[in-house]
């Protein structure tokens, strides 16, 4: 497995290069918060909703007091405004009671597991959105599974699993060590604009000569769109 990621890895870079990071990484609230507002919507809808709920409230604090249609007001650009709202209000209110604070800074110094473990503890909070904290708000070498990851690794033939979750288990713990972004991202680039769902490119695919996928899509591609934006290396 190690071996085929690494290969995987090596191709993807090879098209797409290595994706940029922010320099400065958000902390984890932020990126949990921005998780749950990325949930079944673009980049762009999730991180309008994202500015949003910043502008409208200065902390975290005023969120976790303020009632949960305030909150579903400012993310209602993102969609699924109801239960986004309902999950942030929840996460703060258990933040709380667990730990007595609205901030995450304590799990830094736990290790991988024991943070997916400890954040995947709190209702509402899966293990999307928990990878998520550890990849782009700690840095660890994690690589999260959206729908993008699954998909492309499935056709592939990494894996063949039914869910992201099972996606994200199978391939967590192969990774070389600092390509988790790379790898996570430049799926995400191929699953948006090659693997696509409906109808992948495949004659212009990075990964055609490895990739297993019985039916593959090999009419000629005249142009196709790129998108760089992604949320959590903008927040
Ligand atoms: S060859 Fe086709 S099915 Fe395979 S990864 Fe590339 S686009 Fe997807």
């Amino acid at each position: 497995m190690k071996q085929q990621i690494k290969r995987l890895n090596y191709l993807l870079v090879k098209h797409f290069g290595i994706p940029d990071r922010q320099k400065k990484l958000p902390n984890p609230v932020d990126a949990l918060i921005a998780t749950i507002l990325s949930q079944n919507t673009n980049d762009k809808n999730s991180y309008q909703a994202y500015k949003n709920l910043k502008k409208k409230f200065k902390v975290w604090q005023e969120v976790a007091d303020a009632p949960r249609y305030k909150i579903e007001n400012a993310i209602k650009v993102a969609g699924l405004g109801k239960q986004k709202s309902a999950a942030i209000k929840n996460f703060f209110n258990q933040l709380k009671k667990k730990k007595g604070r609205l901030n995450l800074n304590y799990i830094k110094k736990l290790n991988d597991k024991d943070i997916l473990n400890h954040l995947t503890s709190i209702n509402g909070i899966g293990i999307k959105t928990a990878s998520c904290v550890l990849l782009f708000s700690l840095d660890r070498n994690v690589c999260p599974v959206d729908t993008h990851v699954h998909r492309t690794l499935n056709r592939i033939g990494l894996v063949r699993t039914a869910s992201p979750e099972k996606t994200f288990y199978e391939i967590d713990g192969h990774l070389s060590d600092g390509t988790a972004h790379q790898f996570h991202t430049n799926l995400i680039k191929l699953g948006k604009e090659i693997c696509k769902a409906q109808k992948p490119l495949c004659s212009v695919c990075p990964l055609l000569k490895t990739c297993k996928f019985k039916k593959k899509n090999l009419a000629k591609i005249i142009t196709r769109e790129s998108e760089n934006f992604l949320l959590l290396d903008s927040i």
